[in-house]
């Protein structure tokens, strides 16, 4: 069995080598390649944390395993990432454990790869700016993978805490484009394309702040309960999604779906669009909306990869097991 921890991960894959590993996910689980278990995920009623599971089984590449983690919001306050998590894969002949990979950043990288991956097939194709609502540690990821689609010009953010702007600033700043801080109008009126990677409950962005043609990338909700489009801006979209199932039960779709505004079989899986048998935007006003609820399928594709380069390398931990 082989360990790949988790200071070592960063050298083993690239944010291109992740956005190829989920895009391929998402193409295998339309084709009905690969199937994503029932998720696991409990507020444990200590440390505020919320823990699961989330597994699957890529018959294709024959990735089978699950990541086991979770959100613990005080983290950041001990020096640590709020989210924790470790990816255990099995090999699909034998049932035995194949290895162990440390998953945090593995988690950013492959969740920003799923909304970059939307954004190559839903967004017009001349988006220029980029709407950021969240600042805390995934959106970093999220702004360097959504540039690397579009010709972006400018990058505009909004966070209920504005002390975390800054990380946004910066991150754009390192990508040599100009960044505003604006008001949740401005920041519907003005992006062609909105990522949201926030931890919120109730609704951020009303349906009327968002202008047509917008292509929404909602990546914060992943739990019974989250939101941050009003339901009826859901309504609105075309809803793109990871996974139906997790959509209108964990996802953003949830609220849409629970007050009759929107049916499950209105939601498309954003791997027809890949596969070609979906349209994806079919003109320039459509709203579009990918609900990115995070599959388990994503964390083993990129974490499968990381095991080969490991091994490769000589970086992976032998371990008798
Ligand atoms: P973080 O703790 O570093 O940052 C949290 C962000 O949410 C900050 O921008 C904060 O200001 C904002 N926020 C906190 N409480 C809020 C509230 N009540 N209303 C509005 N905004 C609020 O977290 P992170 O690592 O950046 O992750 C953000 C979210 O993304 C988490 O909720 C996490 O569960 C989710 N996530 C989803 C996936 C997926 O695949 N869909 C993957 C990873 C993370």
């Amino acid at each position: 069995m082989w360990i790949v921890p988790e200071a070592a991960v960063s050298g083993l894959i690239t944010a291109e080598a992740s956005f190829d590993a989920v895009e391929a996910t998402f193409a295998a689980m339309a084709r009905g390649d690969a199937y994503n278990f029932p998720v696991i995920r409990e507020a444990i009623g200590h440390a505020d944390a919320l823990y699961g599971f989330k597994s699957g089984f890529d018959r294709a590449g024959l990735h089978l395993g699950l990541k086991s983690g979770g959100y613990w919001p005080g983290n950041a306050d001990k020096g640590l990432t709020n989210h924790q998590s470790t990816v255990f894969l099995f090999d699909a002949d034998t049932g035995q454990c194949r290895a162990i990979v440390g998953g945090n950043l593995l988690t950013a990288l492959r969740t920003a790869a799923a909304s970059a991956v939307s954004i190559k097939h839903l967004a017009r194709p001349d988006a220029r700016v980029l709407g950021m609502i969240g600042a805390g540690h995934q959106s970093a990821f999220q702004m360097r993978a959504a540039v690397t689609q579009r010709a972006f010009e400018k990058v505009i953010g909004w966070n209920l805490h504005p002390e975390m702007l800054s990380r946004l600033a910066q991150t754009a700043d390192e990508l040599g484009l100009p960044f505003e801080a604006v008001d949740l109008d401005r920041l519907g009126a003005e992006a062609d394309v909105i990522v949201s990677i926030t931890s919120s409950f109730d609704a951020i962005l009303a349906d009327a702040q968002v202008r047509p043609g917008t292509h929404l990338a909602c990546m914060g909700t992943d739990t019974k309960g989250k939101q941050e489009m009003d339901a009826a801006l859901v309504a609105r979209a075309t809803v793109f999604t990871d996974e139906v199932a997790q959509s209108v039960s964990i996802g953003e779709a949830q609220h849409a779906v629970a007050a009759g505004l929107k049916q499950p079989t209105d939601i498309h899986v954003i791997g027809d669009v890949i596969n070609g048998v979906h349209p994806g935007r079919t003109d320039a006003q459509e709203v579009t909306l990918f609900d990115g609820t995070g599959v388990g399928l994503q964390d083993l594709a990129v974490a499968a990869a990381v095991v080969e380069r490991a091994i490769a390398q000589g970086v992976a931990v032998s371990v008798d097991f």
